[in-house]
């Protein structure tokens, strides 16, 4: 064991230790004994570090898991109250919740997330000039009330910035930002540090308000941060975008029920049966029945039994065949029992399948309208004063009766009548006797004829009359004769008693002329003829009478 001393420390080539226990001999004999314990605490104490070290390491990474587990354990409850806040705000739109009560439901629920924040909602007047307070509901009154109204614009804070740009605004600390210089002491009272806004937009692009978030502190918003800035904005615009379509939808129902029930015209739907599903005002008044009496009625509640079926006649070649029917209708008035008449138009409602479910009709009342067409019509073809048919009716009817006589084979009379010195009679009695003279005269050639005959004022004391059909010339005569004879009997007007006669010229078709000119013309000349023959006489038109030129 001795030998081994020097040589083993000086000289011998390294020794290789095979075994623990050769080791052990070694050391506990040999003079390098103390060296060999110092080698032994060095590895204590690398073991120890190494101990410690890996410990450190070990809860180094336990505190960064427990760490990232604590964040994602935050995380997910934020998202998870992001979630709920979501649906929250969903179910609320879905209700029909009012508008300021889903942006409340917003902005807290972004402030349940995150308690250090304070959010607003603003949202764009009509005019997209002013900002006004949606909800803000932790934000203090002064500095709401100071805000509401605020009219956008570079510099005007974060939020009149974004909505006039469009862009979202961070301001990570307000008390040096040049977008708040402005409003210092006010951001200063309200113990605000930060502002970051996002623009709301509309699906087209239109700015429809502004999502903020303030901290008390000067704050840069982090990524995660900004996700939420866009997330709370996208869904306050779901929330603006359902309320300006509700709002729009609103407006526009007004419209048309504004429409409907102002309009001159009666506007009703019925079903397929025929009963009234709607009625507008002007209707409800004619049938002077509220909508509960009229809804489910078909027109046999409203109207006589003809009206009703004339009406559900109507209403089936709409209902069942489709058509689109613009009718005249004349129905009597219940109320009043008078009968009007309406031009209605009718159109068939059909599904998106091509199949009808109901009618709607306008009725517009052209009562009016057709007096004053037939007054039209009538002072078109009839005598002012006399209430005879003029010259234009009579002509219609001579070509007529001329057509008729060609075709029957048949004769007809013509005849023309002038008053014998009726200028005198305006001159003595005035103007006013000398037309209810001519009335008069009017009434009394009409007496003398039949149904079939027609008497007309040519103008002035000049009257016509049309025999239609006569036997003979004869006939004629005895009319003239009748004629003269009546106006040769006293007139009793305005208390004045008059006599008149009156001269009277007859042609016959065929044998005076086969067509209406030449008719018109001889008993015309036959007139004057009665004239040169004294006055107060009847003359038939002869061949070789000459025009007599007054
Ligand atoms: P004669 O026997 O030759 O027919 O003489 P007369 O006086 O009847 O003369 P004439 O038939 O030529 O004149 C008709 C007059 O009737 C002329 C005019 O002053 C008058 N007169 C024309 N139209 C009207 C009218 O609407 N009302 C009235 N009161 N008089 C009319
Ligand atoms: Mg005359």
């Amino acid at each position: 064991m001795k030998y081994h001393a020097a040589p083993f420390t000086r000289h011998s080539p390294p020794r290789v230790l095979h075994n623990a226990s050769s080791d052990m001999e070694d050391t506990a004999c040999c003079p390098v004994r103390h060296r060999s314990g110092l080698q032994e605490g060095d590895l204590v104490l690398v073991l120890t570090l190494l101990l410690i070290s890996s410990i450190t390491i070990a809860v180094f990474y336990i505190l960064r898991i427990k760490r990232r587990l604590a964040r994602d354990i935050a995380e997910r409850k934020q998202s998870e109250q992001r979630e709920q806040t979501r649906n929250h705000v969903l179910e609320l739109l879905a209700h029909g919740a009012p508008l300021a009560a889903i942006l409340e439901a917003i902005v807290r629920g972004v402030e349940q997330e995150y308690p250090t924040m304070l959010c607003s909602i603003l949202l764009l007047d009509s005019e997209g000039r002013r900002l006004l307070t949606g909800a803000a509901p932790s934000l203090p009154d002064f500095y709401n009330a100071a805000i509401n109204g605020i009219e956008i614009g570079i510099g005007v804070g974060s939020c009149g910035t974004a909505a006039f740009t469009g862009q979202r605004v961070i301001v990570a600390d307000v008390r040096t930002h040049p977008y708040w210089a402005a409003y210092k002491d006010l951001t200063h009272r309200a113990k605000l540090g930060a502002c970051w806004s996002e623009p709301i937009r509309s699906a087209s692009g239109k700015v429809l308000g502004t999502f903020a978030i303030y901290h008390h502190q000067a704050h840069e918003p982090t990524d995660a941060e900004i996700r939420l800035i866009e997330q709370t904005a996208n869904l306050a615009e779901i929330a603006l975008g359902r309320s300006h379509a509700d709002q729009a939808l609103t407006e526009s129902e007004k419209q048309l029920s504004d429409i409907l029930e102002n309009v001159s015209a009666y506007i009703y739907m019925k079903d397929t049966q025929s009963r009234y599903l709607f009625a507008n005002r002007l209707l409800r008044e004619r049938f002077d029945a509220p909508m509960e009496e009229i809804m489910g009625y078909d027109d046999t509640k409203f109207y006589d039994a003809d009206t009703a079926a004339n009406m559900r006649r109507s209403d089936l070649r709409v209902l069942k065949d489709g058509e689109t029917l613009q009718t005249e209708e004349t129905n009597l008035n219940m109320l009043t029992g008078v009968a009007d008449v309406f031009l209605s138009v009718k159109i068939p409602l059909r599904r998106e399948d091509g199949s009808i479910y109901a009618l709607c009709g306008i009725s517009t009342d052209i009562t009016e309208r057709k007096d004053a067409e037939e007054h039209m019509s009538h002072m078109a073809q009839y005598d002012a004063l006399t209430h005879l048919p003029n010259r234009a009716l009579f002509n219609d009817r001579l070509q007529q009766a001329i057509a008729a006589a060609q075709r029957h084979k048949e004769h007809l009379a013509l005849m023309f009548l002038d008053l014998d010195k009726f200028k005198p009679v305006n001159d003595t009695y005035g103007h006013g006797v000398g037309d209810l003279l001519l009335k008069e005269v009017a009434q009394r050639i009409q007496d003398c004829l039949r149904e079939s005959d027609t008497a007309a004022r040519l103008g002035g004391d000049e009257f016509v009359v049309l025999l239609p059909t006569i036997e003979a010339a004869q006939d004629a005569g005895k009319v003239g004769e009748k004629i003269l004879h009546a106006l040769n009997q006293p007139f009793e007007l305005a208390g004045h008693s008059l006599q008149i006669s009156s001269s009277i010229g007859v042609a016959v078709y065929p044998e005076h002329g086969k067509d209406e000119k030449l008719l018109v013309k001889n008993a015309d000349i036959a007139m004057y003829h009665a004239k040169k023959n004294g006055r107060n006489n009847v003359k038939l038109y002869q061949r070789g009478m000459k025009e007599i030129s007054q």
